[in-house]
């Protein structure tokens, strides 16, 4: 399979190339050059396979060209070693369960998934060269990458984040791994580690002395195997016969995760409609609304992992609808609207949308997946069910949600297992010179 770039500019890539450049030359992102559907006899069998069964059909659509289906049956089942249940939170609205990996999250997958992946072209190019993973986070993106790439053999993962400005579950998740993991803790703030991250990866002498590669969530390999999550859902619905008329609803902030989904549907999953839910952070609900596209820096909220405020798989969807440029911008604002409606709650919305949801049905919502509930309360028409993706476990927001519901999360062990880790990081200036001479030591 060939992976072009949104911008249009850059020469197309092949899978290895993508997964290890992350960003295309120009900038762009990459997009799979055919969507291949699957057939109708794997949807009407989909309720009989288990998670890892149905996601091995569909990786194989999206990466069978170019991965030896031994190891991407190894890769697949590694990555999907737990559950991803749906839960019946009222009569119509359904909770998909994304948190029951390593970190709660369900960013877990794909993290996972790259890692494996990149391991795999690796070794087929057996240089027995070691490639660095830099990652710069403000919290989340840093433990589902760290977890998903710890004990990977040839590869090192630097993870860099700003001093006193996660909170400590979210520190620990990615200071206590040890093994080919380091945390680099930068006396700055999030931006600072961004930009050290952005300087290593132009800087020639580092290039030549070290093999570096980005994890990012607009990776191909971190984003695609989000989609799993999807069919697994549909599929789990359909066991209960709930499958007809399916609305699915994604708590968004960069728009990774809803565009896995909408690139499921492409491969002719059958979702009615779906529904990207925003905290305060509203571009793309007015962009709906309006069919302007316009960025602007983001508000920190409760669900701040969806603070984003120029979500950058927002041109995986234009490119997608827009069928590569050959529509309008027009038509292309009316394909999206037609399938995709939007919501925004503000903080205040959140805390009761987390209060009332407790008292009413017993279900606890995390800050992210109160976003999804609620604009599925708000936007079911009859007959439909709605499903949402409760994106995070709420013990990942303990300290909010306990001080929100007044009650106290219990820490499931894998959570707690992390926090009685020792916390080990190497202390860090915000000056690029610093940071490359650290590395040039490695
Ligand atoms: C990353 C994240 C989101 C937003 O997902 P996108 O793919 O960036 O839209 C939502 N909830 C949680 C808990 C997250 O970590």
């Amino acid at each position: 399979m060939q992976y072009y770039s949104t911008n249009g500019s850059a020469p197309i890539a092949d899978l290895h190339k993508a997964v290890v450049k992350g960003l295309a030359e120009d900038r762009g992102l990459y997009m799979p050059e055919r969507i291949n559907k699957l057939p109708k006899a794997f949807f009407e069998n989909i309720d009989k396979m288990s998670f890892q069964e149905l996601a091995y059909t569909v990786a194989n659509a999206f990466f069978g060209e170019d991965v030896d289906s031994d190891a991407l049956h190894d890769i697949v089942y590694d990555t999907l070693a737990f559950d991803c249940p749906v839960v019946k939170v009222t009569d119509n609205i359904y909770s998909l369960e994304l948190f029951h990996g390593p970190t709660l999250a369900f960013k877990d997958v794909g993290a996972r998934f790259m890692a494996r992946l990149l391991q795999y072209f690796i070794r087929q190019e057996n240089k027995g060269e070691e490639v660095n993973v830099l990652v710069a986070t403000s919290g989340d993106t840093g433990s589902a990458v760290a977890n998903g790439f710890l004990g990977v053999d040839g590869i090192h993962v630097y993870v860099l984040y700003p001093k006193g400005k996660v909170s400590p579950i979210q520190e620990c998740q990615f200071t206590t791994l040890g093994k080919n993991i380091t945390a680099i803790e930068v006396d700055g703030v999030f931006d600072d580690c961004q930009a050290l991250v952005k300087s290593a990866f132009m800087d020639v002498e580092l290039n030549h002395h070290m093999k570096l590669t980005s994890a990012n969530s607009i990776n191909v390999a971190r984003f695609l195997p989000q989609a799993f999550y999807y069919f697994n859902a549909y599929a789990r619905m359909k066991q209960q016969g709930k499958n007809e008329q399916l609305v699915m609803c994604v708590p968004s902030g960069n728009f990774g995760n809803i565009c896995a989904a909408l690139f499921g549907h492409q491969m002719g999953l059958p979702v009615k409609r779906f529904i990207a839910a925003n905290n305060a952070n509203d571009i793309f609900y007015k962009y709906l609304l309006s069919g302007k596209y316009e960025p602007k820096p983001s508000v920190q909220t409760l669900a701040n992992a969806m603070d984003v405020g120029d979500p950058s798989n927002f041109a995986r969807i234009l490119n997608l609808y827009s069928q590569n440029g050959a529509l309008t911008p027009e038509k292309t604002h009316e394909a999206i609207t037609s399938l995709i409606s939007g919501a925004t709650y503000s903080d205040d919305q959140i805390r009761k949308t987390m209060q009332q949801c407790y008292r009413e049905t017993g279900y606890t919502l995390d800050p992210h997946g109160a976003c999804g509930y609620q604009a599925l309360a708000d936007g079911l028409q009859e007959g439909e069910i709605g499903v949402f993706c409760e994106t995070a476990h709420p013990a990942k927001f303990k300290e909010k949600v306990d001080e929100i519901l007044n009650i106290d999360v219990t820490i499931p062990d894998r959570l707690a297992a992390f926090m009685k880790g020792e916390k080990q990081s190497v202390p860090m200036t915000k000056n690029f010179a610093d940071f490359k001479q650290y590395l040039l030591k490695q």
